[in-house]
């Protein structure tokens, strides 16, 4: 979800452009940064696509970005993780 800084409309998006139009408004705003919160890891029987960078990982994590599920590698993760 996003909500656009200038009329407070909130809608679900899954662009990833820097800038985002606003479908009520329609004025353009700065897309901003995903917070994403580390439920922890998975465990997994065989490597599985981070759906962060794409690639077969063995080291996913479950996660919400912007309160979606989502499963994402350790190494996209590396700046939140310790
Ligand atoms: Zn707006
Ligand atoms: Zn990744």
């Amino acid at each position: 979800m996003v909500t656009c800084p200038k009329c407070d409309y909130s809608w679900p998006t899954k662009a990833t452009a820097a800038w985002i139009t606003c479908p009520k408004c329609q004025r353009k705003f700065e897309r901003p940064d995903q917070i994403i919160e580390i439920l922890g890891p998975i465990a997994l029987a065989k490597p599985t696509t981070c759906q962060q960078c794409g690639r077969e990982r063995s080291d996913l994590r479950a996660c919400y970005v912007d309160d979606e599920a989502a499963i994402i590698c350790a190494e996209c993760l590396k700046d939140l993780l310790e």
